[in-house]
């Protein structure tokens, strides 16, 4: 049942929670204003406490057994099942995102964990035979120590999860810091890590930027993995200068192109769907669309009519809405600035346009669909994330993919085509980290997700996102 109360997030590590720091940051419902968390403003000298917590507990748990290691994360993984719906009710009320959808982002947490337990036990070296008689080498692959693992909010505790997954599989112990839009799921999590986990292998430290900035500039810290914007994604590369191992998984403008061969329909629910899915706040979300001109036009009245047939609505109260209320006021009126700026530049706008007036305050926006923009316009080169896209047509797939690849960013581009040959043009052209070939489904758990230029680089997902808090070491034998 959802929690109507306010949840208050506290530090935790050494395996408990400490004292409420004087300095806290409340956190409001973006649909109905009401305050509903409050979390620590963590100072340096908390981040401080919560790092030597975990590079202690790093000394005994680095020399754990894979299959240990499997069963404290199966064993975690219970221990959140039954807390499923609180973590949910927290993330709607912080977030926006409706009840169902939210429910569904937990589910994948739970996933994440069972898939680095069994993945734990994946990890190998080799042998290497030597040119010199009587000697052998021998590569080991070793925890990398201590992770700072910076999350954003808009999966608050789906992106935890990756990182606490991957980094403890690895061997590696986890000073985590959720975004202060999100504290709520974050404190649920430690009352499940209490139950399970030794102290001192999963920390969480609540703050701001200047928290997360302590953090990742701890000296005793041998890993950051980073997932947030490519201005805070900047700003960490430079302060570690370059020595601190890192993985930035950051924003982007994603493109789709949907040429003369494809089949329609299913290119308009897969628009529809990853262009407005938790109001268009993700990494991989379609921002821009390039549409061939002979089915141009069918493929905007069908994404149109798609658009409005969505119900926006608060998320608690409607849990299965289409959409729910964006999480920050900041991207709401980027999201509004974004509509007027490509409208300015000659848009249409053929569907949604501004807020859902019944529902405000809350930070409610009618998914928008603006046709023929140019490609000067805002929404068809920067991340805008709401619920907004941006369609331009074409006549020659070469210009598409030469346009999409054009914008900053290589996380995710999607393509629709029943043509073999288009297809492997697309799937090899497209210069992104993860290309979906008639599919809206660009990450699933078992494959490298990363991006590329200013989306940052390192994986999460499948084996290599283990692999990104393992390091080698060579051991040469004379024998
Ligand atoms: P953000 O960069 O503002 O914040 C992310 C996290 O970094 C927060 O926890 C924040 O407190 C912390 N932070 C802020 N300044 C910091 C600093 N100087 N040093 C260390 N930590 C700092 O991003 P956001 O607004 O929370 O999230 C939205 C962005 O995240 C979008 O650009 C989106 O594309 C991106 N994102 C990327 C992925 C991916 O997998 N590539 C996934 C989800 C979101």
């Amino acid at each position: 049942m959802p929690h109507h109360h306010v949840i208050t997030c506290r530090n935790f590590h050494s395996g408990t929670w400490h004292d409420d720091p004087a300095d806290t940051i409340e956190r409001h419902n973006p649909a109905t204003g009401e305050l509903v968390a409050i979390a620590a403003r963590s100072s340096a000298a908390d981040v401080d406490a919560a790092v030597a917590s975990a590079a202690t507990a790093f000394r005994s748990w680095r020399k754990t057994l894979p299959a240990d290691r499997a069963r404290y994360l199966h064993d975690l993984a219970a221990a959140c099942a039954p807390r499923v719906d609180e973590m949910a009710a927290s993330i709607t009320r912080e977030q926006g995102k409706p009840l169902d959808e939210a429910r569904g982002e937990v589910r994948k947490f739970v996933t994440a964990l069972h898939y680095y337990a069994e993945e734990a036990q994946r990890v190998f070296g080799r042998t290497i035979p030597n040119d010199t008689a009587g000697f052998t080498s021998i590569v080991e692959k070793e925890p990398i120590g201590p992770v700072a693992g910076i999350v954003p909010w808009n999966y608050p505790i789906e992106l935890i999860g990756w990182k606490l997954a991957g980094a403890t599989a690895a061997g590696c112990t986890i000073v985590l810091k959720p975004s202060e839009y999100t504290p709520g799921c974050a404190q649920i999590l430690s009352e499940c890590v209490a139950e399970v986990f030794p102290p001192g292998v999963v920390n969480i430290v609540h703050g701001d930027g200047r928290t997360g900035q302590a953090l990742v500039e701890h000296p005793a810290i041998a890993k950051i993995a980073f997932t947030g914007s490519m201005r805070t994604g900047q700003a960490i590369s430079r302060s570690v200068n370059g020595i601190t191992p890192l993985s930035l998984e950051l924003g982007g403008s994603c493109p789709m192109i949907v040429t003369e061969r494809a089949d329609i329909g299913a290119a308009i629910t897969g628009a529809a769907r990853r262009s407005f899915r938790n109001a268009g706040q993700i990494c991989i979300a379609i921002n821009r669309i390039y549409v061939h001109d002979a089915v141009h036009d069918e493929f905007v009245a069908g994404l149109a009519a798609a658009a409005d047939a969505l119900k926006v609505a608060d998320g608690i109260e409607v849990p299965s809405a289409d959409v729910g209320s964006m999480t920050m006021d900041e991207t709401y009126q980027r999201t509004l600035d974004h509509i007027a700026d490509a409208r300015d530049r000659g848009a249409r706008i053929v569907a949604g346009g501004g807020p859902v007036t019944e529902l405000s305050p809350g930070l409610f926006l009618r998914p928008t669909v603006v046709d023929d923009a140019a490609d000067e316009a805002l929404v068809m080169h920067e991340e805008t994330f709401g619920p907004l896209v941006g369609v331009a047509r074409f006549t020659d797939l070469d210009d598409a993919i030469e346009r999409a690849n054009a914008a900053p960013g290589g996380l995710a581009a999607y393509a629709y085509t029943d043509d073999t040959r288009e297809t492997f043009a697309l799937a090899r052209e497209l210069d992104f980290g993860n290309v979906a070939v008639n599919n809206v489904d660009a990450g699933i758990m078992n494959a490298p997700y990363g991006g590329r230029r200013e989306s940052g680089f390192g994986s999460e997902h499948g084996h290599e996102g283990l692999e990104s808090y393992l390091q080698l070491k060579h051991i040469r034998l004379r024998h």
